[in-house]
């Protein structure tokens, strides 16, 4: 409808009808809802963010945590890349991808991408170690995720790699196989926040990488699609 009175007139009768017809039910009272605060999260910068996380116990993992593990890197980056969760070593050292799959992902960076480290930025979906790194669960993802999203805000990276399938399933709110999802790049659109929404690569994860070499091959496929996509405008 083009014409804002007529739609304004139209909502009107709406809602009249939806008085007329509770009254008849019987209802003598309207209940009228406010609207859900925003999330302070949607406000906040980097650095705040990072406090906040360094400080949450909005879900059980905080626990058995010794340090929050929110990410690091360059807060301009163009290129982000997303893991699952913190392992023991990041749990131990406060910084994401520094174990043997992380100094995988750096030889992926550094000699493969030919980037440093420091010009892009890693996080993970989880900031906390989830217990014998078990898998994360549903909830806790739930919980957690607004962290990821206002960072990715912040960031605007041009291109994320979703590394590994719990990763790809969060960032494209997807039930897909990472199988299926890698080798092609897919809008990210858990946030209405862009001018232009974020890519999204999914490809193995470094810790899959070191269990099955083989797969190296399509990471590096994946990997030059991401190296193109980079290099337009
Ligand atoms: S995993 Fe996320 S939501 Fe849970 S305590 Fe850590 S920072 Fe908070």
């Amino acid at each position: 409808m083009d014409n804002p009175i007529e739609e304004y007139l139209q909502l009107v009768t709406l809602v009249r009808e939806h008085v007329v017809e509770q009254l008849e039910f019987g209802l003598s009272e309207i209940e009228i809802k406010e609207s859900e605060p925003q999330t302070k999260l949607a406000d906040v910068d980097l650095a705040t963010l990072d406090a906040d996380a360094k400080s949450c116990t909005k879900c059980g993992l905080h626990e058995g945590r010794t340090n929050v593990v929110f990410g690091v890197g360059n807060p301009n980056a163009e290129l982000m890349f997303v893991g699952e969760a913190p392992g023991a070593d990041e749990d131990l050292q406060g910084e994401p991808f520094v174990g043997r799959a992380g100094k995988l992902l750096t030889k992926i960076i550094e000699d493969g991408m030919k980037l440093k480290r420091d010009d892009v930025y890693i996080a993970n979906v989880l900031k906390c170690r989830p217990p014998g790194n078990r898998n994360p669960v549903p909830d806790e993802v739930e919980t957690c995720s607004p962290y990821l999203i206002r960072q990715i805000e912040l960031i605007k990276p041009k291109v994320m790699v979703a590394l590994g399938s719990f990763a790809a399933k969060t960032l494209l709110n997807t039930t897909t196989n990472i199988s299926a999802l890698r080798g092609q790049l897919h809008p990210f659109t858990l946030s209405d926040n862009f001018e232009k929404p974020p890519r999204v690569m999914p490809t193995y994860h470094p810790a899959y990488l070191l269990r099955n070499p083989n797969a190296k091959r399509d990471v590096w496929e994946d990997i030059k699609i991401v190296l193109e996509y980079l290099s337009t405008d």
